[in-house]
């Protein structure tokens, strides 16, 4: 497999990648969570009161990837997002609600091609997104 592990030089680009840096600790980016597979830390640039991402620590480019691998892995990603969405959205009729978006692919906005899903909560949100 091309796209599994962290600074193998792979060609699929987990050698050089900031999200890998933050997966390992070395990039000192506060983490909220520390699992076993998964680490999830606030978004730089928020979109909502609560805007955390929840990465695997092993590279994959998107969520196809990481389905297609580690199916177990995206799964604790989701359990995590849920858990994240639950602590911080506690209270009210909205409580745990939370939209979770994998960006797949640069024309649908993915920027950074380390696969990560986006736990968002603590407003209302339109549909269709934009
Ligand atoms: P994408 O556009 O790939 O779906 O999402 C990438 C996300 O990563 C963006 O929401 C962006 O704000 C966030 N991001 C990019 N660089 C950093 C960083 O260095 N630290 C943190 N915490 N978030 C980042
Ligand atoms: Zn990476």
């Amino acid at each position: 497999m091309t796209d599994s592990v962290s600074g193998t030089g792979d060609p699929d680009g987990s050698s050089g990648c900031f999200f890998c840096s933050i997966a390992s600790g070395a990039a000192g980016v506060p983490l909220l969570v520390d699992g076993e597979n998964v680490v999830a830390f606030r978004d730089i640039d928020p979109k909502a009161p609560t805007h955390v991402l929840v990465i695997p620590k092993r590279h994959y480019r998107d969520v196809v990837a990481l389905a297609g691998a580690e199916p177990a892995v995206l799964a604790e990603l989701v359990t995590v997002g849920g858990r994240i969405a639950g602590a911080e959205a506690a209270s009210g009729p909205d409580a745990g609600e939370f939209r979770l978006v994998f960006n797949t692919g640069a024309s649908v906005g993915q920027s950074v091609f380390h696969i990560h899903g986006h736990v968002l909560a603590g407003r209302p949100f339109g549909w269709p997104p934009g």
